[in-house]
């Protein structure tokens, strides 16, 4: 039996039987959104959702996480399937009649959609026990943005017994419902940095007494711009972006101290390490010079997220028999964004894919994104033949 013919009809059957239901689940997870590893009552939700399934249960994984657990009708490898759950501090201005009735709340990074595909797959695997060789464990993951709940839940073992993982990510850019990966990386580390500048303060209209900490930041600002453009090969893709500064109290002093606050984004783990020490040298550098100091504090963060060749390609050829050849995008280039996906593809091979949500369609973590939920059972039937797939060709 061929591919497609174990997968036909695999997103019509999900739009038929439970199309409404994941519709009305995201919709829901999206009037409340919770932040962080606070995601209790999103965690209900899915709960009340995956309700009657015939599914082991462990909640509380990395706090409000859950890991439910279906077994096939045969033995073979263990595969999962992750979602994140979390929301982002954001005042939400999409209009929509769902819209977050929380202020200053909003899922603007399609969260809520993710999760409610895997209730979506969740539901069809079920119904296809007779069809699954081994496990699927379904993950629904809290603090993907910031906190790496990911890598709390591979400390407490999620990982552990799993053969291969896959999850998705909802993609403005792409054309609506395009299913897109690549081998290797496909999202970049992303560290950060704060950085504490200290001159001497003094009177507005006596710079030659003081040593100016605006005026010194202002000049580390510019300097560090030097290190992506100057000692990083022109080949190898590196970001280092200054998001924060601040500094003084008053229009006519001149403050003593100034602070910045960046991000350095990178895809190789050698120059990813050797970052900190040239912004620090850098920075103190000219700082000194300018009769002050620099002092970095740098926190390595989320690492590169790399998937397997092997199930890269089995995402493509899986995407392309349930959706046709135009449907699917080997991408050239991975992003500089980061997902703490890159955890679980530290531990289990996999791989992380996007999911097109439309090429007109605001970006991510804006206060406009919203995106059409004809994709979600499109994202739910990927998903769940993602799990046939693997339970077949791992045993
Ligand atoms: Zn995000
Ligand atoms: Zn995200």
């Amino acid at each position: 039996m061929d591919v497609s013919q174990r997968f036909g009809g695999l997103q019509q059957e999900i739009e038929e039987n439970v199309g409404e239901r994941i519709v009305a689940l995201r919709r829901d997870i999206h009037r409340e959104p919770e932040l962080g590893f606070d995601t209790e009552k999103t965690a209900e939700k899915v709960l009340a959702a995956l309700e009657g399934l015939p599914l082991d249960l462990e909640t509380g994984v990395a706090r409000n996480g859950i890991v439910a657990t279906l077994g096939g009708e045969r033995d073979g490898p263990t595969v999962a399937l992750r979602a994140d759950m979390d929301a982002l501090p954001i005042e939400e201005e999409t209009g929509l009649p769902f819209s977050s009735e929380i202020e200053g709340r909003m899922h603007a990074c399609g969260h809520d959609g993710h999760t409610s595909m895997l209730v979506g797959a969740a539901h069809a695997l079920s119904g296809m026990r007779d069809r699954l060789n081994g496990t699927v464990k379904f993950v629904f993951q809290p603090a993907e943005e910031g906190g790496g709940g990911g890598r709390v839940m591979v400390d407490e073992g999620v990982a552990d017994d799993v053969s291969s993982i896959f999850a998705l990510h909802l993609w403005p850019g792409l054309p609506l419902g395009k299913v897109a990966t690549k081998a290797g990386p496909i999202m970049a580390a992303a560290d950060a940095f704060e950085m504490e500048i200290r001159g001497s303060g003094g009177h507005g209209a006596m710079p030659h007494l003081a040593a100016d900490a605006v005026v010194i930041a202002a000049q580390v600002v510019t300097t560090l711009q030097t290190v992506v453009s100057r000692e990083v090969d022109p080949v190898e893709p590196a970001v280092l972006t200054v998001g924060e500064i601040g500094a003084g109290t008053a229009f006519n002093i001149i403050p003593e101290k100034a602070r910045l606050g960046g991000t350095v984004r990178t895809l190789n783990q050698d120059l990813r390490e050797r970052m900190p020490g040239r912004i620090e040298a850098l920075a103190r550098g000219v700082a000194k010079g300018m009769r002050g100091d620099a002092n970095l504090d740098y926190t390595f963060s989320y690492p590169v997220t790399v998937n397997d060749g092997g199930a890269a390609d089995r995402v493509l050829s899986v995407a392309e028999d349930i959706f046709g050849g135009e449907a699917v995008l080997e991408l050239p280039n991975p992003s500089m964004g980061a997902e703490d996906f890159a955890y679980f593809l530290e531990k289990v091979p996999g791989a992380f894919i996007w999911l097109g949500v439309g090429e007109d369609i605001s970006g991510l973590h804006t206060p406009r994104f919203a995106f059409d939920e004809e994709v979600l059972p499109r994202g739910s039937a990927l998903l769940a033949a993602l799990a046939l797939e693997a339970s077949q060709h791992l045993s």
